[in-house]
């Protein structure tokens, strides 16, 4: 059975820790019986330290890090930090970021590189294969094993009841990323998914899981999805 991934995007969600705390409690008690998925979850920066005590089976990750190890940055965040702070992955160049920080791809591929060089996992994401090859090729390090990528289609994102990309669709952008990203990269699907879709995507889109945003933030949703993730 292949291994398989489930990623929860948070966001900015929610705003009390009590509410960060109560949601990560109820996915953490039920991921601990979950075998050959690897769940991570991707809170707030402020909420990953307090997080950190209860994370057992759930891998922390943060949602970007600076393109710095550290320095007078203003507001940054360097992966040193994330790390220091418990997790042990982080979320880079997704859409939101793109749209509302004008993040460029040089900018994704710089950090990319000091999140590897800090020690954390990149879960990456990329609008379309072509975006991926760049971040890439910018890497100088070997990253087979410490990256994910995710098909993220911007158009494809808080969809419910919207917009979808048909698992044909999803399933020719993931061989592409396969292709280019070679062995040891894990593909994940980056649009919406959601309990009753997540089944379909899964058989048909031929990915190895999900990063999901909306859904992450009901523990039972997330769960349904990430369990359709460990059937493969
Ligand atoms: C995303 O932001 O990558 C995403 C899939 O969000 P949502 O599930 O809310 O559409």
């Amino acid at each position: 059975m292949k291994k398989t991934f489930a990623v929860g995007n948070w966001k900015m969600n929610p705003v009390a820790l009590k509410d960060a705390e109560k949601l990560f409690l109820a996915m953490e008690s039920k991921a601990r019986g979950m075998t050959g998925v690897e769940i991570m979850v991707c809170p707030p920066f402020p909420f990953i330290a307090p997080l950190a005590k209860f994370a057992k089976k759930i891998v922390l990750a943060g949602q970007d890090c600076s393109w710095s190890a550290q320095g007078a940055f203003t507001g940054e965040v360097s992966p040193y930090m994330l790390k220091s702070a418990g997790a042990r992955a982080v979320l880079l160049g997704h859409s939101e970021r793109k749209k509302y920080c004008k993040e460029t791809r040089e900018l994704v591929a710089q950090k990319m590189s000091i999140a590897l060089e800090a020690g954390l996992k990149v879960i990456v994401c990329a609008e379309n294969p072509k975006e991926l090859a760049v971040t890439l090729r910018r890497q100088k390090g070997e990253y087979a094993g410490r990256v994910i990528a995710a098909y993220e289609p911007s158009y494809a994102i808080s969809t419910r009841g919207g917009r979808s990309v048909s698992p044909g669709k999803i399933a020719r952008a993931v061989k592409d990323m396969r292709n280019i990203a070679g062995p040891g990269v894990p593909i994940l699907y980056g649009g919406s998914v959601f309990a009753e879709t997540a089944g379909e995507i899964m058989r048909e889109g031929d990915a190895d899981g999900f990063l999901v945003g909306a859904a992450s933030l009901n523990a039972a949703e997330f769960l349904d999805i990430v369990a359709e993730a460990e059937m493969g």
